[in-house]
């Protein structure tokens, strides 16, 4: 009998399953749940209150499958700690834990690679491999939390691919974070971040959860994005902005949009200004990235361009601020671990 990974499960699920196929009482989920995702005690048989009788059924039809810890990096700057994971299949995602003076973020995958092959990312360039299971998604967090004995209680989804392309088994884990019986992480510390599927966005909106948006744009006109982020082909800036607009309306609530700076490419007087009157009328929220180490070379801006783009966003009066770069002293961006370790194996 193939056992199932109880990280699968959310709250009311794990219950259903264990009343209806072995009797087990409703409660016995909540100390279930307690050991995992309050404790970190992810051994069946260390679950002190519960029944012998209980803990042998645990055991004959679950596990609790956190990933491998294959390879660890930990940032000499600033802690920042990224984890190569293996799967149970063999396959290899990254995650990495940042830590901040108030708060500890976690930013996990949702697919083996990404198939979205963005210019200036290091996972698209390895392919797509397959989504990952809600247990896969949320065994990261966990696993990061086992290993460093902590709890963390901020999570992003902006490791490797894209979440709204895995949409199922996202909400799943997020209402799996999120449940007070479970991880009890409020729905205001996590954030999706996405290149931007407007059908998708609407949908998020739709579940009326009070999740964070992060849309990743890096560019101002559909010439600029076509070039960046194949996509834009698919889905236009104007579509993207579009849903957001329809996001911040039914959820109240302002959007992050992430701009990497690529050095004469989207670094310009021109293009700030440009993004603001894209903003015009939306509560937003500007992450500037100077573009990390990337497969096709681009370069980040001097400080007196990053300053002046910031600058100009600043003084039309849109909250934007250039995001501090964390463990540059590792393998800082994206899927770059991974395809060093695959390029390694070949
Ligand atoms: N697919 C989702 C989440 C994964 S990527 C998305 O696109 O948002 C997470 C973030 O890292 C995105 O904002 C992405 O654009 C950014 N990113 C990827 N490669 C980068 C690089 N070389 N430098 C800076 N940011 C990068």
């Amino acid at each position: 009998m193939v056992l199932k990974n109880i990280l699968d499960f959310d709250y009311e699920g794990l219950q259903n399953y264990l009343t209806e196929n072995f009797g087990i009482e409703k409660y016995r989920t909540d100390q279930i749940c307690d050991w995992i995702y309050k404790k970190r005690i992810f051994n069946f048989d260390d679950m002190s209150n519960l029944s012998k009788e209980t803990r042998k059924t645990l055991k004959e039809n679950f596990i609790i499958l956190l990933p491998d810890i294959v390879q660890k990096e930990i940032s000499k700057i600033d802690g920042t700690t990224k984890y190569l994971f293996e799967l149970a299949d063999g396959n290899l995602i990254e995650s990495v834990l940042i830590y901040y003076p108030s708060r500890t973020i976690a930013c996990i995958s949702t697919q083996v690679g990404c198939p979205l092959k963005c210019k200036f990312c290091s996972t698209g360039k390895s392919g797509f491999v397959r989504n990952l299971t809600v247990g896969e998604i949320v065994g990261q967090f966990l696993a990061m939390e086992k290993d460093n004995n902590i709890n963390i209680n901020n999570l992003v989804y902006m490791g490797m691919g894209e979440p709204l392309l895995n949409f199922g088994n996202v909400i799943q884990s997020v209402n799996i974070f999120n449940d007070p019986k479970m991880k009890k992480l409020g729905a205001r510390h996590i954030t999706i971040s996405t290149v931007g599927i407007p059908k998708m966005i609407e949908e998020l909106a739709n579940l009326n959860k009070e999740i964070r948006l992060s849309v990743s744009l890096h560019a101002t006109t559909n010439l600029q994005r076509d070039k960046i982020m194949p996509i834009n082909h698919a889905y236009p800036l104007e579509e993207v902005i579009q849903a957001c607009r329809i996001y911040q309306e039914k959820t109240n609530k302002r959007v992050t949009f992430e701009y990497i700076l690529i050095k004469g490419f989207n670094d310009s007087t021109e293009d700030a200004l440009r993004l603001v009157d894209i903003f015009k009328d939306m509560k937003v929220m500007v992450n500037l990235i100077p573009v990390n180490p990337n497969p096709a070379g681009f370069e980040k801006p001097s400080k007196k361009f990053v300053d002046n783009f910031l600058d100009v966003l600043v003084k039309k009066g849109i909250d934007a601020v250039v995001r501090a770069e964390k463990g540059s002293d590792i393998s800082a961006a994206c899927g770059q671990l991974r395809l060093r370790r695959l390029s390694d194996l070949s």
